[in-house]
């Protein structure tokens, strides 16, 4: 009998996999895997932008009109497709700094990487599970802390800001993995989404 793995299992498998591409790149402080997921539509002319407040040590996820771009703002999240050319990745979320020369950002010579991680995510039909983010040390966030997710769908605003920790409760989702250096843990999750309150929470999880 084939072996079976849970979707945590294979979760699991596939995070082990993508962190020897990260350690190979040395890339594990730079990039961090998510869980793909929408609370709210927005149209092709729009964009998702996390602003960073950092003087409340909040981030704030708005809708912009893509039109409203600004060079304060870099690429921070993106999706992968299964085509082979050069669009294989596109953006899904970015980040809004003032000190944007502070960050690490994307280069062109990343490519290799999420080339190495779409085939991982692809080998696994995980292409639309997991996506690829930049870790920004936008939050403060202490060991006995932990940063949430909440969405107010109406609105369209998310709000990540820093509560106790507490143990996992129904109602949220871990939704972005640091790929931890140490040999014994995979991943140290940097997010949990609060979804329970949601109108629609069908649409929060594209967990197959
Ligand atoms: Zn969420």
């Amino acid at each position: 009998m084939d072996l079976v793995l849970d979707k945590e299992e294979l979760d699991t498998v596939v995070l082990q996999k993508i962190k020897g591409i990260f350690k190979k790149y040395n890339c594990i402080n730079k990039y961090g895997i998510c869980l793909l997921h929408k609370h709210f539509d927005f149209s092709d002319r729009e964009i998702l932008v996390a602003f960073n407040h950092s003087d409340k040590n909040r981030v704030t996820l708005e809708v912009l009109s893509e039109s409203d771009r600004t060079l304060t703002m870099v690429e921070c999240m993106w999706k992968f497709s299964s085509s082979s050319d050069e669009s294989f990745y596109y953006p899904v979320q970015w980040y809004c700094t003032e000190n944007i020369q502070n960050i690490n950002e994307f280069i062109s010579g990343d490519v290799e990487i999420f080339n190495e991680v779409k085939e991982v995510l692809k080998e696994y039909s995980y292409l639309d599970r997991f996506g690829i983010y930049l870790i920004v040390d936008d939050i403060l966030v202490r060991n006995d802390e932990m940063s949430v997710e909440y969405t107010d769908v109406e609105s369209r605003i998310s709000e990540i800001g820093v509560y106790p920790l507490r143990s996992k409760e129904e109602g949220s989702l871990e939704t972005r993995w640091k790929l931890s250096d140490s040999v014994r843990v995979v991943a140290i999750c940097r997010l949990y989404c609060n979804y329970e309150n949601y109108a629609h929470v069908q649409r929060h999880a594209t967990v197959n």
